[in-house]
């Protein structure tokens, strides 16, 4: 059984998800969530019957903030093991770096998105190489490691469902499909290979961390790897002219506004969508990238 949690970021509903399974072995939390949602994620836990104290294993898709702000508490006050990508590990050993470029990026709103990092010990660090499977109790998780939004990216599959984490892109209340484009490591390219891993693995389920179930996998995935060439695209000639990111992100947040609205999603919609997966920094990321692909 694999209970959604809903974090409530910063007030909304359906924009961070954590999935939590009883694995009959201690529980098994797949996304913590950023820290400054620690009491939600408690809540949550609760409320589907659980006690936090009992996480013994984390699963993260990836060292972003939205996603595993909050596991060093589960470390430090659980004993919990961390597992993930290889390439994570020493920045969650030392969070120093990623709070700093944090800092520079969000200011004097740090408290309020994201909470506080503290280090964690590297014994309670369990990397994961691609295609490892971690059977614990009675569930077994297997890492396929999915770049393209980040270097550091695993999807998690549990039998016949995958936890997608960001690879397979932000959709809220089951409407439409966006990629989340944010520095530094973005790459359109892996990201389609990454998409065809998921395609192979064909899962009967995708659960998203931004946000939920989705069971209509080929559609989506058309949709998402649809929609990536177009913000590609659309940011491309911004960029060879020399533009910043800051003159950029009016027009290209008001482009993704219209896309949302086309399709049906509320004015409501439209700011759970832009709270879950910023336009600035995708501007920021997709600019980074065609920089990236002209240096090579
Ligand atoms: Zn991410």
């Amino acid at each position: 059984m694999i209970h959604v949690l809903d974090l409530k970021f910063l007030g909304y509903d359906n924009t961070i998800a954590s999935f939590l399974i009883d694995t009959g072995d201690g529980l098994a939390l797949i996304e913590t969530g950023p820290h400054s949602v620690m009491n939600n994620i408690e809540a949550e836990i609760k409320a589907v019957g659980y006690d936090i104290k009992d996480v013994k294993h984390v699963f993260i898709t990836h060292i972003h903030l939205d996603h595993a702000g909050a596991c060093w508490a589960f470390a430090q006050n659980n004993g919990a093991t961390i597992y993930l990508h290889p390439f994570g590990k020493r920045h969650l050993a030392n969070p120093e770096k990623l709070m700093n470029s944090a800092r520079m990026i969000y200011q004097d709103k740090m408290d309020e998105l994201w909470g506080e990092m503290h280090p964690i010990p590297e014994e309670q660090l369990h990397i994961v190489e691609d295609e490892t499977e971690i059977k614990i109790g009675n569930t077994t998780f297997k890492a396929w490691h999915t770049p393209g939004h980040a270097v550091h990216h695993i999807a998690w599959q549990v039998g016949d469902v995958v936890f997608s984490g960001d690879v397979a892109g932000v959709r809220i209340n089951q409407e439409v499909v966006m990629p989340p484009c944010p520095p530094p490591d973005i790459n359109i390219e892996d990201w389609e290979k990454s998409i065809e891993t998921l395609r192979k693995i064909n899962p009967k389920k995708i659960y998203l961390t931004h946000f939920g179930e989705i069971t209509d996998v080929n559609h989506h995935l058309d949709s998402l790897q649809k929609r990536l060439h177009a913000w590609a695209n659309w940011i491309k000639p911004h960029w060879e002219a020399g533009k910043k990111p800051q003159e950029v992100t009016p027009a290209f947040q008001a482009y993704v506004k219209q896309d949302l609205l086309n399709h049906g999603v509320s004015e409501a919609g439209v700011k759970q969508y832009e709270a879950a997966n910023p336009s600035w920094m995708s501007v920021a990321g997709l600019m980074r990238y065609w920089k990236k692909k002209k240096d090579e």
